[in-house]
């Protein structure tokens, strides 16, 4: 089966679309609320020259989401899992993330340290390329082979950042916005608290590369103590590289497997608590990366050699494992950690809208009501008037008709007279 090859999962039933369609559901929420942002703003120009109902300031408010929204699309659109690697120099962290990508993007082997930090991510235009840090300048790079020349050529400092941009139709992790950081080895003396603010910050996987031929070491513990002193709970993964090597003394397989594990299982638990004892074991695993990666370079024909040390076919599925339940634990952490806050602040917006709406309804009814009044004080007035002529000329006809009478009367008694 693991001719197959692919990813962990297909492409549609990867864990990872978990996070690309949040991604996709709250982009096109947020491309509803700029619409009603911008149809209030509308609105509100339109009403506000013809009415007395709208005051500027409100209008001012109410221009503002129009920009914020911008913002948080903005954002949005960069949103990405992160995933960042760290170990002793050859633990082989090139190594897994090659053979994660399937193909040799990174450097690696003896001869070659990573000697600062390397981002890999989908190039926006299926070019390779790689960018300094503090330069916006694309060199191309064809081949790992450029990519070392142009690492070597450049004297940089060890927590340096250079991003590597690769095609995304070469990788389906990097389709789906997964973004890998290789790391200098910790044993270089490094500036951990620099690193950690630097790049770790918005990690939301840490994967710890050891080397199964020998037990964790106090700098590689060290260091993840400083990142779970920084961030709470972060997600460790704990790859037992090199597992190929225990082939070749099979009768400690066992054993020396049991021994990794407590101590690992122990190390995440009581040392860093930051899982359960049975999460714990969700998290750490026995790979060979350099067989994984020669296996899948064989399947697409850029090498024939496929490994052959026994025990291959039981790493290469602990591998893919490992890949499925790290694209579950990342695809989930970066939804909550990158999505949260936009809903939240989605929600204020879509709020503070309706209380903006709501209170131009009430005002506006309070003036219909106002005007109301006015034309029945006014309706009143005239029935009253109505009223009051009504009376007076019938008083007045009653008074012509006696006065009619009246001189009736002394007209014919004078004519008698
Ligand atoms: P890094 O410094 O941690 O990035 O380590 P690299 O990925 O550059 O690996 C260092 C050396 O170890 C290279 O020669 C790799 O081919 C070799 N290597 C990596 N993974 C394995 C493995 O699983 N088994 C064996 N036997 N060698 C490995």
């Amino acid at each position: 089966p693991w001719q197959q090859g692919g990813a962990a999962a297909g492409p549609d039933n990867s864990p990872l679309q978990i996070f690309v369609k949040a991604k996709k559901k709250i982009n096109d929420i947020f491309g509803e609320i700029e619409d009603y942002v911008n149809d209030t703003v509308e609105y509100m120009h339109d009403i506000e020259k013809e009415q007395n109902i709208i005051n500027t300031v409100r209008v001012k408010e109410t221009e503002e989401f129009v920009s914020k929204v911008h913002g948080i699309r903005d954002v949005l659109c960069r949103d990405h899992m992160k995933v960042a690697f760290f170990g002793r120099t050859s633990n082989g962290k090139s190594s897994v993330i090659n053979a994660m990508l399937h193909d040799k993007v990174l450097p690696s082997g003896i001869g070659h340290t990573t000697n600062c930090f390397l981002q890999v991510e989908g190039s926006p235009n299926d070019e390779p390329y790689l960018v300094l840090e503090n330069s916006e300048e694309r060199c191309a790079v064809e081949s790992v082979g450029q990519l070392a020349h142009a690492l070597c050529k450049e004297k940089l400092s060890e927590s340096t950042l250079v991003k590597v941009y690769w095609p995304k139709n070469r990788c389906l992790l990097l389709r789906d916005d997964v973004v890998f950081v290789d790391s200098p080895g910790v044993d270089v003396t490094p500036n951990l608290d620099e690193w950690i603010d630097k790049h770790c910050l918005d990690a939301d996987v840490f994967v710890l590369v050891a080397n199964a031929e020998s037990t964790l070491m106090v700098t590689e513990k060290n260091f993840f103590h400083k990142v779970s002193s920084k961030l709470s709970k972060p997600n460790i993964f704990i790859l037992n590289n090199r597992w190929d090597a225990s082939a070749t003394e099979p009768e400690f397989l066992d054993q020396v497997r049991r021994q990794h594990q407590e101590r690992a299982i122990d190390f995440l638990v009581k040392e860093l608590k930051v899982c359960s004892s049975k999460e714990a074991e969700e998290r750490i695993f026995f790979i060979s990366a350099k067989e994984v990666l020669q296996a899948r370079l064989a399947e697409q024909g850029q090498t024939t050699s496929t490994p052959l040390t026994e025990g291959f076919q039981t790493r290469y599925f602990e591998f893919q494992d490992f890949e499925r339940k790290f694209e579950e634990c990342i695809s989930k952490s970066a939804v909550k950690t990158k999505f949260e806050q936009h809903s939240q602040r989605g929600k204020f917006i879509a709020n503070e809208l309706r209380d903006i709406l709501d209170g131009i309804y009430n005002d506006a009814l309070k003036l219909k009501e106002d005007r109301l009044a006015q034309r029945k004080e006014v309706t009143d007035k005239i029935t009253y008037t109505e009223q009051q002529l009504m009376v007076i000329t019938q008083d007045m006809k009653k008074k012509i008709h006696t006065m009619v009478e009246d001189v009736e009367q002394r007209v014919s008694k004078a004519l008698n007279e």
